[in-house]
């Protein structure tokens, strides 16, 4: 990248429920951070929905996985995506598409995200293996007791399950 033209660091924004924060999701920023100086991720609280697990618990854990890094940063935020992108200084979404229902929804977050406020979306395609994860996928299994584990990251530092 040419610095002399591009003088901030460039800065995506992940938003998303995170309720867990997935290995999809790990995937995602991992391969984001070849494209960004900076990945910020944004946990979007809802008032109104209380979720699966409690909000601070997913701000926790997604710290302790990015710990050391200082090119991620993890928030909550109660506002459009699009101002909490401008707060974080992120001229970019960075989202994530497994398949077809995800890209229909995707195009439609990415062009309502355009025309609130010029940000553009960038979409990484998910990796075959992890392309049938997901948040809710993980709680319904956890709902009957099965092993989750793989679907979660694993902390650096701590012993493998
Ligand atoms: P939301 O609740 O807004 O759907 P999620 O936390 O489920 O948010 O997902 C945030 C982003 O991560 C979305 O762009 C979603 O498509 C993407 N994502 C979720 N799971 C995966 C996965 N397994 N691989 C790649 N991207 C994923």
């Amino acid at each position: 990248m040419n610095t002399t033209q591009h003088p901030q660091p460039r800065t995506a924004l992940f938003a998303g429920s995170f309720d867990p924060f997935t290995v999809g999701h790990q995937s995602i920023v991992d391969r984001g951070l070849e494209i960004f100086d900076r990945i910020v991720i944004g946990i979007g609280v809802n008032a109104g929905k209380k979720g699966w697990l409690p909000v601070a618990d997913r701000k926790r854990a997604i710290e302790q996985l990015y710990a050391g890094n200082p090119r991620v940063k993890v928030i909550e935020f109660d506002c459009l995506t699009t101002e909490a992108a401008r707060r974080e200084g992120a001229r970019f979404l960075l989202r994530g598409v497994r398949s077809v229902a995800d890209f229909e929804y995707e195009r439609t977050l990415a062009d309502i995200n355009r025309n609130l406020s010029g940000i553009e979306s960038v979409l990484i395609y998910a990796l075959p293996c992890y392309a049938s994860v997901s948040s809710s996928v993980v709680r319904e299994l956890a709902s009957y007791g099965a092993d989750i584990s793989s679907y979660l990251p694993s902390i650096p530092g701590k012993p493998d399950r």
